[in-house]
């Protein structure tokens, strides 16, 4: 098949090869440079936008700000409705279909502006957490209120754009599920991703390396379900939980959703027989979702870094992925997957390597 993905990126590239290791063509097409672009390469094809909709024979997204003329142009070569997925970037609209599908989430309201903020936050009766509408990522666009805080002060720097308020969640631990839903409506997903954030980022990923908790999967499958099902989903989603206290009376909230491959996925390009990319192609596709067979795998993000030490690409155990991006402080440039025996020597890998691997912004 003819695959034209929407973006450049990371995850455009790895969805590329995957799509090619699957006997697919593909064509990435850059919505910075407005250019399309075959896989890797840094030359921009003389193709337009519309050739390159008309050569395809599905279209689907490494993010899911879809401009709005291959909306228009393409709607019959994707698999779902594009516009759906689209109004997903707006964290008010994601926020009701958590409530629509009846799966928990941190409760919330909207602000249109500062002055409706700022009563908001005169009535907190707890630390709330406030995040801009449109275009966070990486912990972008947030910022916290807590009850020692002047609400008038805040209200004015964040009430800049429209934003939800919600309460600020005190968990034990955030999860994610990564799956992928196919055509006729069957499912696949890892088991719960344990992650650990620096500053609103992504710093690590634990796969397939705890005993899988099977209340807390099911409970999460069943999120899956309800949230793909509504949205007709075709292909990989990951859902970001909270989980809530410990053992027995562990609670999952859901925090927010990525409907595309995800960043908490990656470690299932060293530690699956299908990667999250793989899973994404096959349900695209019409293939049958497989059987998953799993080695625990810890997944290190390199951010910022101007490189990854020859000590990692030489060892034995790890995968190193490194982007071609231009480092900055904070901005994601590749990744190091490393085969772990259980959690404690994972935890060593972060010890010895976090660091050293990530340049954050203050
Ligand atoms: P991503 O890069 O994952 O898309 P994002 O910028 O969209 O990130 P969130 O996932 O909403 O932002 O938040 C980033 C991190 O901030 C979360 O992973 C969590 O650690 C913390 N956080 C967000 N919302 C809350 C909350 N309501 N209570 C407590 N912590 C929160
Ligand atoms: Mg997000
Ligand atoms: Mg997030």
């Amino acid at each position: 098949m003819k695959i034209l993905f929407i973006g450049d990126g990371q995850l455009g590239q790895m969805l590329g090869a995957s799509a090619i290791s699957h006997g697919h063509e593909c064509l990435l097409f850059s919505t910075r440079s407005n250019t399309v672009k075959p896989l890797s390469a840094q030359i921009d094809l003389q193709l337009s936008l519309t050739d390159a909709i008309a050569w395809a024979d599905l279209v689907s997204w490494e993010h899911e700000d879809i401009p709005a003329d291959i909306l228009a142009a393409a709607h019959d070569k994707f698999l779902m409705d594009p516009a759906r997925i689209k109004s997903l970037t707006d964290r008010r609209a994601e926020k009701k279909l958590f409530d629509d599908c009846r799966v928990p989430t941190s409760p919330w309201q909207t602000y249109n502006n500062a002055d409706e903020l700022e009563k908001i936050l005169s009535k907190a009766e707890q630390p709330m957490v406030l995040k801009a509408a449109r275009g966070g990522y990486d912990g972008k666009g947030q910022w916290r209120f807590r009850m020692v805080d002047n609400p008038s002060e805040l209200a004015q720097q964040a009430g800049q754009a429209p934003g939800i308020a919600e309460h600020m969640i005190p968990f034990h631990r955030e999860v994610s599920l990564v799956g992928a839903r196919s055509k006729d409506g069957s499912i696949c997903c890892y088991p719960l991703i344990t992650n650990v954030h620096d500053r609103g980022i992504l710093s690590y990923s634990l796969g397939a390396i705890d005993v899988v908790d099977e209340r807390l999967q099911s409970v999460a499958e069943d999120c899956f379900r309800k949230l793909t099902d509504a949205l007709h989903y075709v292909g990989v989603l990951a859902i970001e939980f909270f989980v809530v206290g410990e053992g027995d009376d562990a609670q999952l909230l859901v925090n927010e959703i990525a409907p595309r491959v995800h960043n908490s996925g990656h470690w299932t390009m060293t530690g699956a027989n299908s990667s999250q990319f793989d899973l994404h192609i096959r349900a695209l596709t019409g293939m049958p979702l497989p059987l998953l067979r799993l080695e625990p795998t810890l997944m290190i993000n390199v951010i910022g870094a101007d490189q990854i030490p020859a000590g990692l690409w030489h060892h034995a155990d790890t995968d190193c992925h490194w982007y071609n991006k231009e480092p900055r402080p904070g901005r994601k440039v590749g990744h190091v997957n490393i085969r772990t025996a259980n959690r404690d020597t994972a935890m060593t890998w972060v010890a010895q390597w976090a660091e050293k691997l990530q340049v954050l912004a203050d």
